[in-house]
């Protein structure tokens, strides 16, 4: 024995891979001959199996017999001894594989407790060379099976995987594309509605509604694309004017809305102001004609949810109270005090 069992165990780990590799059938000769080229104590066996490698040669049954006439026939025999404490060390190692891979384990558990105990018969019995060797040919084919389903495992554990997280961006990107305005970012109307349901009077809500004066004029000067650039400006100016207690959302087209709670009537107005006056002092820069649109002006609607009201009569309120705004000459907020 030359080989320490670490060794030849070594060895056969990386025997099998290459028989597997290069479709080697698992039989006696080729296993010694590819065992005798990993341990690589046989110059000239391993430089002529490189040199074929290299040339792409197949290792055809023809060619593998010439090789092992040339290089192994003649020289020692690997001991049955050494080959069955590697397979046994082998087995052992492949048994808690398949135990952490826990798949379709059953067959190859089978196969492999039969293999352990003809192994135990090796010495008992004393087995041939040849014999060791119809072990070792099951071992492959068993090895070869488990590795193609644990491949195929895992292939479809990632295709699983790749298909949950793109479901879940979708998901997201759904329930996004339903709450959110594209162009602005902010909330939209259906989640406005939603809000407004969830209300309670308890919470003193206001509802501030927002639509920009003379907003066709703006696309028909300027141009659509200058257009949606000022409402996304204006989108800017809302979500730098809103603190905690409100939330500002495109209500469609160039109109906006702030949802408030915990606030008074007159507290809201007072919100409506501060916006109002900062729609005024946005300004869009068009590059390409070197043109500026400087301040953006807006009506305002403001209602507050009292008890005795509806849902439904917060949002009519504020309507109403902003084509009032509108009618007395925009650029205002309606009612004027809380
Ligand atoms: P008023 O002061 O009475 O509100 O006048 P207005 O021009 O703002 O009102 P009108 O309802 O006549 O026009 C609104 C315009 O807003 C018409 C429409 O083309 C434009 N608009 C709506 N949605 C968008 C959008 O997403 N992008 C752009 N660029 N324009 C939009
Ligand atoms: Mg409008
Ligand atoms: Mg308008």
């Amino acid at each position: 024995m030359s080989d320490s069992l670490d060794q030849s165990f070594k060895t056969l780990k990386q025997t099998i891979p290459l028989l597997l590799k290069h479709k080697i059938p698992a039989i006696p000769t080729n296993y010694a001959l590819w065992y005798a080229y990993v341990e690589n104590q046989n110059n000239e066996l391993h430089e002529e199996i490189e040199r074929a490698l290299a040339d792409g040669r197949p290792f055809s049954d023809i060619y593998t017999q010439e090789l092992y006439r040339k290089h192994i026939a003649d020289k020692e025999e690997l001991s049955a001894w050494q080959l069955r404490q590697s397979v046994e060390a082998m087995l052992t190692e492949f048994s808690q594989t398949v135990l952490d891979t826990q798949n379709n384990t059953e067959g190859f558990k089978a196969s492999m407790d039969t293999c352990l105990d003809d192994l135990n018969k090796v010495e008992k019995e004393g087995w041939s060379m040849d014999e060791v060797m119809k072990l070792v040919r099951t071992m492959v084919k068993e090895t070869q099976l488990i590795r193609n389903s644990t491949l195929d495992f895992a292939t479809a554990l990632k295709t699983a995987e790749k298909e949950v997280s793109q479901l879940k961006r979708e998901l997201e990107k759904s329930q996004k594309d339903a709450f959110y305005d594209a162009l602005t970012g902010l909330y939209n109307r259906r989640y406005l509605d939603s809000e407004i349901q969830a209300i309670d009077v308890s919470q003193s809500p206001c509802l501030i509604m927002i639509d920009v004066d003379y907003f066709k004029a703006i696309n028909d000067k300027y141009g659509h694309q200058m257009g949606d650039r000022v409402l996304k400006a204006i989108a800017k100016r809302l979500q730098e004017k809103c603190k905690a207690n409100a939330i500002p959302f495109r209500f469609g087209g160039e109109e906006f809305a702030v949802l408030m709670r915990d606030t008074s009537l007159a507290e809201a107005i007072h919100q409506a102001e501060v916006i109002r006056r900062a729609l005024e002092k946005v300004t869009v820069y068009d590059r390409r004609t070197n043109r500026s649109i400087d301040g953006v002006t807006a009506s305002f609607g403001v209602a507050k949810l009292d008890h005795g009201m509806r849902r439904s009569d917060l949002l009519e309120t504020a309507d109403r109270r902003l084509y009032e705004a509108k009618r007395l000459g925009r650029n205002r907020v309606m009612p004027m005090q809380g």
